[in-house]
């Protein structure tokens, strides 16, 4: 740097040599990273990807065998495998004097009651005669008291409520139990409690449910008192009620999605006002207006489930924005600010970006707010800027342009990255907040502009925040696996952080997404974890299970989708499938009851979708294939491929609406990973028939057991390159049953699961009549993503991005749930899954009323 930056009045300083060398480490690390060149499959896989692949295969298998197709409603087991088991185990002889007092209910006043219990067939235990009151050694009670219920020897007594009391044809007398659950009784369970996590249950909180049960009268043991607290009710209050009594409950709970949530009856309609309680603002649009509201994407990939909510919101007349995403993967940060140029994109860790905002509140505090934290060290000082000659290791700070904290290769310090006057824009820096303390002036418009522009949020300033914390500790595909902690498995963390992040911005709305393995995962562990923890924070929440498949798509692809409102908010719920899918493995059986289905609606709903439909309209082309842009050449087959072909105006996807875009109308990513090539001379033999593969290569027969052996009338084949045409690693892949290496998918099918990678080595992958794989493309019209959206990046990269998304048609799907919810449609509130509309899927949208929704207003773009 030249000497020639001289002090100017005003303007700050700072030390150079620590800031030459942290530019020279961040460009060495850009070059580092860039992972081109390694555009090519691979010759082989490696051994570790084969046994995490077979094992994987086994897996599906086992469940295979285990699936019995679609889920049916009728199984009554618990969603997540509790402690308690059901009917709970109360004490049979309380051995204490107990009788019925009072004359008995009227037998028509009784009937018009309980008149199940009068039916021989429908009631467990039949009634002759209901009363209103019992006494118990010495105490009266009536219908409607809490009690303590004896519990199996050992066990904590429990809590409830009695709906009934009465006398059965056996001539016994007994109490129907309206059931509370402690915290602990509910798929929250004793182990989240027990191992010290990071939060803790109101000891005096339980919740009250719908399950009830015909217990011996001797077991009711004495009076509780719980009352009923509005969850929105202030502190104070709160603790004035709670005075009074051993317990209290604001929300219900029900096994089915374990579901935490408002108790309406109780609660009156909760949805009074909701307008008034959103930070987004409604917009009055003449005829239709639409609510507007804030999002922010944590671990946003390329933006699957955002850009789905997003569009589903639309529908819903809720403009939903996409305001701050994050992603530690620079490309998927890349393709997410490419389709979404208004987001504030940070390519950060989330637990860094926690620690940000955290720093951030403090910044503005002080700059916009002129609030300063006594506690707080702060090493930016306040006092004038000094202007006296630059010393030899100084420079003058022109503009403060970014905030960071740490990093690659950075402490753990605030970062900001500063303009120097008199240096173009390749000198610019990250500077450690350390080494700008004469700069006070310069950071305080930054953030003041930052604050204006709202780079970053504060709390309260998100009203949903959606993600998909990666648990790889427990992913199939993962061998290493700690059942025993899995919290404390590094890769697991996220979703501590992403509930620590919830907790610090208080949103009205979450939405995790996670694979299935977090329901089945040491007994769940991890999706009780996420419900505990949103339930300790006063969010209501339930936890279903979707399957892309359902909502158009030739994918089956179950997820698991956790949601989390304030009470003030009305709790979203499941939207019913649209699509008959094939079912396939992977149904975790025990965890039926939140499978979002209902077989009792299968007649309505359209035929699954199938691979031809979804790209048969998309061009030949070859192994390679070098460009991204490239021209369609011929027109939609089916309705799916009208559809998926709509541009970002018709889709409602209003997160480009400014912008003229020269590649309307063009296909984008039409690219194949590319096959070296043995492996391209191998696929060319593999014939274009379904169900082809590594099998109907020449030399291999198979044998005993549906294993494959080589058959020895025939000479091993070999490539021009000296390897053999089918290699080793195929005929033992899976002790030689598999039938995946080099497989073909058929127009007919449909695919498992879109997955991160493109190599054909151990699975099915090879377009059903081109010798190649399936093109990133392809892949993402699988997933469901508009033909307009671009993935950057490395090949590789974008496979990756594509398959790790949440498929949009889902995200759609729930988009929509979510705008109904936001808008306080509180229709059918104690259900847990609804009907789409009609006009939902493909086509339909078109006749949504043209919803005119204001744009949004300009970010700073970095
Ligand atoms: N929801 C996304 C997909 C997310 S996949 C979609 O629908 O498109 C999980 C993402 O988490 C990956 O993109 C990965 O790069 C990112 N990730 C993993 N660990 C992270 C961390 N510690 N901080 C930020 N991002 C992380």
């Amino acid at each position: 740097m030249a000497s020639s930056a001289n002090a100017t009045a005003g303007s700050a300083k700072k030390k150079t040599t620590k800031a030459k060398a942290t530019r020279k480490k961040l460009r060495t690390c850009a070059k580092e990273g860039d992972p081109d060149g390694d555009d090519i499959c691979a010759d082989e896989p490696d051994e570790e990807e084969l046994a995490l692949a077979e094992e994987n295969e086994l897996a599906e298998q086992e469940e295979e065998q285990a699936a019995v197709g679609p889920p049916t409603r009728t199984r009554r087991r618990p969603v997540i495998r509790r402690r308690v088991a059901k009917p709970r185990r109360v004490q049979g002889s309380g051995n204490h004097d107990h009788e019925f007092v009072g004359e008995p209910i009227p037998q028509d006043e009784a009937l018009k009651a309980w008149p199940t219990r009068y039916q021989s067939s429908r009631a467990k235990v039949k009634a002759r005669t209901h009363y209103r009151q019992a006494k118990i050694e010495d105490t009266i009670y009536s219908l409607n008291d809490d009690v303590y219920v004896k519990a199996a020897e050992g066990k904590t007594d429990f809590l409830g409520r009695i709906a009934e009391f009465f006398e059965g044809t056996d001539s016994r007398r007994y109490f129907t139990c309206r059931w509370f659950y402690r915290p602990e009784e509910t798929v929250i369970s004793t182990m989240i409690l027990e191992k010290g996590t990071d939060h803790k249950h109101d000891p005096m909180r339980v919740f009250l449910s719908e399950d009830k049960d015909d217990i011996s009268l001797d077991c009711i043991l004495s009076k509780i008192k719980i009352v009923y607290v509005d969850p929105n009710l202030n502190s104070r209050s709160k603790a004035e009620k709670l005075v009074e009594c051993q317990f209290y409950y604001d929300m219900s709970y029900s096994e089915a999605f374990s579901t935490f949530a408002n108790i309406p009856s109780e609660n009156g309609p909760i949805i009074s006002d909701t307008a008034s309680k959103f930070s987004g603002d409604t917009v009055d649009l003449g005829e239709t207006s639409a609510k507007k509201a804030t999002l922010l994407d944590l671990y946003s990939g390329c933006g699957g489930l955002s850009t789905g909510l997003c569009l589903g919101a639309a529908l819903a007349g809720v403009k939903l924005e996409t305001r701050w995403a994050v992603d530690f993967n620079e490309f998927a940060c890349k393709s997410l600010k490419y389709n979404h140029p208004d987001t504030q994109v940070r390519n950060e860790k989330a637990g860094d970006y926690l620690v940000l905002l955290k720093e951030w509140a403090v910044l503005c505090d002080k700059y916009v707010h002129n609030v300063v934290h006594s506690d707080s060290v702060d090493p930016l000082e306040d006092e004038e800027e000094d202007d006296g000659p630059l010393g030899e290791d100084e420079y003058v700070v022109d503009k403060v342009i970014g905030i960071c904290y740490g990093g690659t290769g950075k402490e753990n310090t605030i970062y900001f990255k500063v303009q120097w006057e008199g240096y173009d824009s390749d000198e610019d820096s990250w500077e450690p907040v350390g080494n700008l303390s004469d700069c006070a002036l310069k950071i305080k418009e930054f953030v003041q502009e930052g604050h204006r522009l709202k780079i970053l949020p504060l709390p309260g300033d998100v009203d949903v925040i959606c993600g998909g914390p990666p648990c790889q500790g427990i992913s199939g595909f993962n061998r290493f696996r700690d059942s025993n902690n899995p919290l404390q498995d590094e890769k697991n963390r996220q979703l501590i952080t992403f509930m620590d992040i919830v907790e610090y911005l208080k949103p009205n709305y979450v939405l995790m997404e996670n694979v299935v393995d977090i329901v089945k995962f040491a007994e769940g562990y991890l999706a009780s974890y996420a419900l505990s923890r949103l339930v300790s924070l006063d969010y209501q929440a339930r936890l279903g299970m979707m399957v892309a498949g359902c909502y158009g798509l030739p994918q089956f692809r179950m997820r698991v989708f956790l949601w989390g409102a304030l009470p003030t908010m009305v709790l979203p719920k499941y939207p019913l499938p649209t699509h008959k899918v094939v079912w396939r493995g992977g149904i975790p059986i025990s965890f039926s009851q939140s499978i979002v289905y209902d077989e009792t609606q299968e007649s309505t709903l359209k035929e699954a979708l199938l691979l031809g439909e979804a790209i048969s309209d998309l061009p030949e082309i070859g192994n390679h294939q070098p460009n991204e842009i490239m021209e369609y050449g011929g027109n939609p087959r089916s309705d799916f491929q009208q559809y998926i072909k709509l541009s970002r105006k018709d889709m409602l996807d209003y997160s480009y609406e400014h912008k003229v875009c020269s590649e309307d109308g063009k296909l984008l990513d039409h690219q194949p990973l590319q096959l070296n090539k043995d492996d391209l001379a191998r696929v060319q033999q593999i014939p274009k028939k379904k169900g082809a593969n590594f099998r109907c290569l020449r030399g291999v027969r198979v044998g005993e057991g549906n294993k494959v052996e080589f058959d020895p009338e025939i000479e091993r084949v070999y490539l021009d390159s000296g390897k053999p045409l089918v290699p080793d690693y195929a005929m033992s892949f899976v002790g030689g049953k598999s039938k995946k290496p080099f497989g073909r998918l058929w127009k007919d099918e449909t695919v498992a699961t879109v997955v991160t990678r493109a190599e054909p080595h151990n699975q099915i992958i090879l377009h059903p009549d081109q010798d190649r794989v399936l093109s990133v493309r392809e892949n993402a019209r699988l997933q469901g993503f508009p033909d307009y959206y671009r993935m950057w990046g490395p090949i590789k990269q974008k496979y990756i991005q594509v398959g790790n998304a949440v498929a949009i048609p889902v995200a759609r799907a729930l988009g929509y749930s979510l705008g109904q919810a936001y808008k306080g449609n509180s229709e059918g509130l104690d259900q847990a899954l609804f009907v789409l509309p009609n006009s939902f899927t493909s086509l339909g949208q078109a006749a949504v009323p043209d919803v005119n929704i204001p744009s949004p207003v300009g970010e700073l773009v970095e």
